[in-house]
């Protein structure tokens, strides 16, 4: 099952969900929130939690168990922002550069022919004289060449389109540009503003405020980070690290209400107040699920995620 808008679009947002049934009678359910979302006090996790409860889920899920958790942003930008994908000694391909077709929200094709592609790429090379560090140059114009790069330019303007109609519009327009043109329309549409730079303060925006879980169909975040069997040394260095440490109080806080603490899938950010009324943002690191949410959405870009010491992190087990 594939769906589009609700329950994001209540709130102004963008988005789809999914629905697999995998082997052993489980299924795999996710939301997929278009981080390009303006209102501060939206939480995609929350907005996951209340999508459960629509029938089509809550038939599906009802009687089960829950037994994963994770999240993960999605490099989704597509055609117009792929980076570079060559540069000296190595390959940027796959995921790792976006090559996911979001249209179809499916991208093992399109990264495994990246992969094959960068294989018959450097086997030309390695035939010829090789040297270590070479920047394989021609890797552009063979990508440019694969029937991947073609359905990513087919499928160009859906993104882009989405954000500048709305669901409905966007989604007509797509069929149109599509299905219609084949992606063969002579425009290729952009979307210029950063996902961080679209969101607006919080004073402009209506507060949100989500029913609580209720432990069945919906659950809060800290039961499923204790799924997602996320680990880290206690005593390493906080893998979040902030460019100006004020800035969550002296300015995310007053003008958009800190919305770490919501778009966090795994209650890493925190607001606390101690005794004096003091208060100070917390950084929970041992709980991040690696995510990268908050390096592309902190409003002030005060937060860069680096790797952390050791082999930390989540483990998907099932995913
Ligand atoms: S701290 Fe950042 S990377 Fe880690 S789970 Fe939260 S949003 Fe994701």
């Amino acid at each position: 099952v594939h769906t589009a808008g609700w329950p994001l679009a209540e709130h102004g947002a963008h988005g789809g969900s999914f629905m697999y049934h995998i082997e052993n009678n489980q299924v795999v359910l996710g939301l997929i929130t278009d981080l390009g979302y303006q209102n501060p006090y939206l939480s995609p996790f929350d907005e996951f939690q209340r999508m459960k409860h629509h029938p089509l889920f809550a038939n599906t899920l009802k009687n089960g168990k829950r037994v994963s958790y994770g999240a993960r942003a999605i490099a989704k930008g597509g055609l117009q922002s792929l980076p570079k994908m060559h540069f000296p000694g190595g390959l940027l391909i796959g995921c790792d550069a976006g090559t996911l077709n979001f249209a179809k929200i499916k991208g093992s094709h399109t990264a495994m022919k990246s992969g094959m592609v960068a294989a018959d790429v450097i086997l030309k090379r390695a035939q010829g004289e090789w040297q270590a560090g070479q920047d394989l140059a021609e890797y552009a114009t063979a990508f440019e060449q694969s029937w991947a790069y073609q359905e990513l330019h087919q499928q160009r303007n859906f993104g882009p389109a989405q954000h500048k109609f709305g669901n409905l519009l966007g989604s007509a327009y797509a069929f149109i540009d599509i299905n219609l043109f084949r992606g063969k329309l002579p425009w290729t549409m952009q979307d210029i503003t950063p996902d961080y730079a679209q969101t607006k303060l919080a004073a402009d925006c209506p507060e949100l405020s989500y029913p609580k879980p209720d432990s069945v169909l919906s659950f809060d975040k800290l039961s499923s980070v204790f799924l997602s069997n996320t680990n880290h040394e206690e005593d390493q260095p906080v893998h979040l690290k902030l460019a100006d440490p004020s800035i969550p109080i002296a300015s995310n806080l007053p003008k958009y209400a800190e919305p770490a603490q919501r778009y966090c899938p795994a209650a890493v950010y925190e607001v606390v107040e101690d005794d004096a009324g003091e208060k100070r943002f917390q950084i929970n690191a041992q709980n991040c699920v690696h995510c990268k949410t908050c390096d592309i959405k902190d409003p002030a870009q005060n937060i860069t995620w680096v790797t952390p010491e050791g082999a930390g992190g989540p483990t998907y087990p099932n995913m």
